[in-house]
């Protein structure tokens, strides 16, 4: 029971080693007013500290922001 308990210790301080995050820390609203800023706060996509949707978004592939950017204009 204890080695158990022990082992599940274990595995939180290793996925707190790999993200400081628990939350995803992408910013929304303006940070001048912290009336509405706030972060994401979905579970974080480790080792990153922003969650799935975040970490494509942060990560996104030049050329695809550019096609983006294009098809937006
Ligand atoms: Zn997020």
């Amino acid at each position: 029971m204890s080695a158990a308990k022990g082992a599940s210790l274990r595995s939180l301080f290793e996925s707190a080693k790999q993200s400081p995050f628990r939350t995803c820390q992408w910013p929304s609203g303006d940070p001048q007013d912290l009336e509405t800023f706030s972060y994401c706060g979905a579970p974080t996509l480790p080792p990153h500290s922003y969650c799935a949707a975040h970490v494509k978004q942060a990560y996104r592939d030049p050329d695809e922001e550019r096609e983006a950017a294009r098809a937006a204009a």
